[in-house]
């Protein structure tokens, strides 16, 4: 059986090793070029050292708010993980294409740049967006530049798709994310003579004691789309001391808050900070004025709760022949979307349950079903 193009496509996709932490000029250079070649311009957006794009380019009309098909181009890396497969290179075996990021997302990416003849074959009636993304997988950083963009145009899409792996189901929502890091500024001495100095680590506990009290307090209030169905806190990595017998100086730990759509984890931010000023500076200042504790964010995404009955649930519901809403545990970039008035949905081949793994893989049946969806896509656009 011959190679479908969106499988040619991403066989190059997955080429590029567009780990977080590298440079995805050269995947982002051959979307540019394979788009010129089917004249369509696009617009890129580069970070400030020049080593990262977003791409982002329209299809059709330009003089009236259409669709946009979005992901992110930035892969998990490879580190400690086995592979059976050069992680780099698409390798088919029993109908499965091998390869980070098939799954999470160049898959969807794939089907969308092949769908691109058919997109252009007659005029659209309602435009399509393509809005490819750097810096996903480390927070939603990159799509920053993008939005900014989007904010400022006249015909801002309609609805965005976003291809997030959900074996082609429409997904509607997931929770938001906000990462912290917490420094505790203590003050070392020699641990016979403890009193004297400000234990980092015995206050840093101080601090997770209460965000675990405060995350039992979030249980109340629940929505039963999501799972668990409250917003919960979590830490998850602390580092500090030197050694037995010396009062540890410095400790700091990284917690997460992991939101419902529709509350501000800064509100756990100032309860916070309001409980370390009132019940532990002072007590840590009495022994030393220096001593003092940091609050930094390390990143942070709004949740995504699009309505059953909006017209983009309606709409995708279509498009993927499902109308079995369902929320991910895993975050995108569609809560910053929505932000902007754009109505977001989730629906892309393959599954999270291989995304980030080592023998990532999408099947060839989904990247079939994808092409598919993104037909149905074009045909409902002419119209
Ligand atoms: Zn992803």
């Amino acid at each position: 059986m011959s190679e479908s193009l969106s499988q040619t496509l991403l066989a190059r996709l997955v080429s590029f090793a567009t780990v977080s932490r590298e440079s995805n000029l050269g995947l982002i250079g051959f979307i540019h070029g394979y788009l010129a070649q089917h004249g369509i311009a696009c617009e890129l957006f580069h970070n400030a050292q020049g080593t990262k794009a977003n791409l982002f380019a329209t299809i059709g009309p330009t003089d009236r708010a259409g669709i946009m098909l979005s992901g992110h181009t930035d892969v998990v890396p490879v580190d400690g993980q086995a592979w059976s497969f050069d992680p780099f290179t698409l390798t088919e075996r029993d109908g499965r294409l091998y390869g980070r990021g098939t799954a999470d997302m160049k898959g969807f990416i794939a089907c969308v740049l092949a769908a691109v003849p058919s997109f252009i074959a007659k005029p659209l009636k309602t435009p399509i967006h393509l809005a490819f993304s750097y810096d996903e997988e480390v927070g939603c950083l990159g799509v920053r530049s993008l939005l900014e963009r989007l904010s400022q145009t006249p015909n801002k899409p309609r609805i965005c798709l976003i291809g997030e792996p959900t074996e082609l189901k429409p997904v509607l929502g997931h929770k938001g994310k906000l990462a912290m890091r917490c420094q505790v500024h203590g003050v070392a001495c020699h641990s016979a003579y403890a009193p004297s100095g400000v234990n980092a680590i015995e206050y840093a506990a101080e601090i997770i004691t209460k965000l675990r009290e405060m995350g039992e307090a979030l249980k109340p209030l629940q929505d039963a789309r999501f799972e668990p169905p409250y917003s919960t806190i979590q830490t998850g990595v602390i580092h500090g001391g030197r050694a037995l017998n010396i009062v540890p100086e410095h400790c700091e730990f990284d917690f997460e808050v992991r939101t419902l759509p529709g509350f501000d984890p800064i509100e756990v931010v100032h309860r916070l900070t309001e409980f370390t000023q009132h019940a532990l500076v002072p007590k840590m200042q009495a022994v030393d004025a220096q001593s003092h504790i940091e609050f930094e964010p390390l990143s942070s995404y709004p949740g995504l709760a699009t309505a059953q009955d909006s017209e983009a649930a309606t709409w995708i519901a279509d498009l993927c022949q499902s109308d079995a809403f369902a929320t991910v545990a895993f975050g995108t970039e569609g809560g910053l979307f929505a932000e902007l008035g754009i109505t977001t949905v989730v629906c892309g081949p393959g599954s999270m349950d291989q995304g980030h793994k080592p023998d990532e893989y999408v099947s060839l049946e989904q990247l079939d079903r994808c092409d598919a969806m993104l037909a149905r896509l074009a045909q409902l656009l002419r119209a």
